[in-house]
């Protein structure tokens, strides 16, 4: 039976980037055979201008009735004014929670043909193989009560709450072991137990489920040291385990490791196997309308898909194969491309991917 799609492109960069990733799905489906059946829908800023609001529900049912979801990038400048429960962002933060996706799971990989694109020294980045697993629909980010409010003095308190479960760090760090034990069984949980409780607890529950898992080394670090250590030494981890705001931060610096930020996809995972997928970066509202963006993390996030919604393994390694063979041909989009350099736009990079693709297609019939 076709497994169903929703495309949500969003805005800025979005609808660029998600168009290659289509074009990849139309070719898994022409060339190998996958039947797919692709929809689309509207969220973030353009979905305010349509409908006046930033998650209309017609966009929730399909998000609810498809196998998965492919999204692009929400927000930009036109809508910062809004009022905070219609802005852009709101709309895939309510889509995340809507759909109980509390597993978010960001790769970060420095290929070696883009080590020199890293910040840091190549030695320190080549070959660096992370996986971050951030806590997607809890923690501050949706802790109550939350607010800006005018304390006695007439001065205004703006105020937030950091606030998990054991059962909310239970499901979040076997999943992170989970993953730990198909990989390299090291798995590093993040919190700042020394000064916040909520965190506290969050030691507490991983050290107890790390018992069920001996297979798996487990070690802990707080935050400010997390990331100090992520820039100083980055191979020294396989698999970091984090609340919803630390997780944030850190996989951004882990993108930075990587050479940029248009290279890194993302799931976000539910307990029933229903994922969204999408490109760790914004909607970089800076180079949009403008098809210079990096799609690769958007087809590096289809075969996320393909890995954890669709269970086509197989068919995931020949998208990331193709994403690699192209990159040795030494094809680079804007990001990736020193000063003074020859990048390849958009398109010609997605077109690129796919015709890699396309060619692996005869390796395999
Ligand atoms: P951003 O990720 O959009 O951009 C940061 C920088 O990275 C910019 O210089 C941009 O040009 C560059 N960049 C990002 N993706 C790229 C790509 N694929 N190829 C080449 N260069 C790329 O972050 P920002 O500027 O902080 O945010 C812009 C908007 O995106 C804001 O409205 C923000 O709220 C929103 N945002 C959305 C998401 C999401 O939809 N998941 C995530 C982060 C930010």
């Amino acid at each position: 039976m076709a497994k169903t799609i929703l495309c949500l492109p969003g805005d800025g960069i979005g609808p660029e980037v998600t168009a290659e990733a289509i074009k990849l799905l139309e070719c898994l489906g022409d060339d190998f055979g996958l039947s797919l059946r692709i929809e689309s829908g509207s969220i973030g800023g353009s979905a305010y201008d349509q409908h006046g609001v930033p998650l209309p529900d017609g966009t929730l049912d399909a998000a609810h009735a498809a196998d998965a979801v492919l999204l692009g990038a929400v927000g930009g400048p036109k809508w910062e004014a809004l009022p905070y429960e219609v802005r852009p962002e709101r709309g895939l933060l309510a889509l995340r929670s809507e759909l109980k996706l509390f597993a978010n799971l960001r790769p970060a990989v420095t290929y070696p043909q883009l080590a020199d694109a890293s910040s840091l020294k190549t030695e320190l980045v080549s070959g660096l193989d992370i996986m971050i697993v951030r806590e997607l629909t809890g923690g501050i980010y949706f802790g109550q009560p939350r607010g800006v409010r005018t304390v006695d003095t007439g001065e205004r308190e703006g105020f937030n709450t950091l606030v998990y479960r054991e059962s909310e760090i239970e499901r979040i760090v076997r999943v992170a072991f989970d993953v730990a034990r198909k990989r390299d069984r090291r798995l590093c949980s993040v919190d700042k137990a020394n000064v916040l409780e909520a965190t506290e607890l969050w030691r507490e529950v991983a050290t107890s489920i790390g018992n069920e898992y001996s297979d798996v080394a487990l070690s802990h670090l707080y935050v400010d040291n997390a990331a100090m250590q992520l820039v100083r030494r980055p191979k020294q981890f396989d698999v970091i385990v984090t609340t919803n705001m630390f997780g944030d931060i850190i996989s951004d610096v882990a993108a930075m490791l990587t050479g940029s930020i248009g290279m890194l996809p993302s799931a976000s995972l539910a307990a029933d196997g229903k994922g969204m997928y999408e490109p760790i970066h914004g909607s970089a509202p800076d180079i949009a309308g403008k098809g210079v963006a990096n799609p690769v993390a958007t087809l590096l996030s289809v075969a996320m898909m393909l890995r954890y919604s669709l269970n086509e393994a197989r068919l995931a390694t020949l998208v990331e194969t193709a994403v690699e063979r192209v990159l040795n041909d030494g094809l680079r989009t804007a990001d990736l491309v020193p000063e003074g350099g020859h990048p390849v736009g958009t398109s010609q990079m997605g077109d690129a991917v796919v015709a890699a693709l396309r060619d692996l297609s005869g390796d395999i019939s």
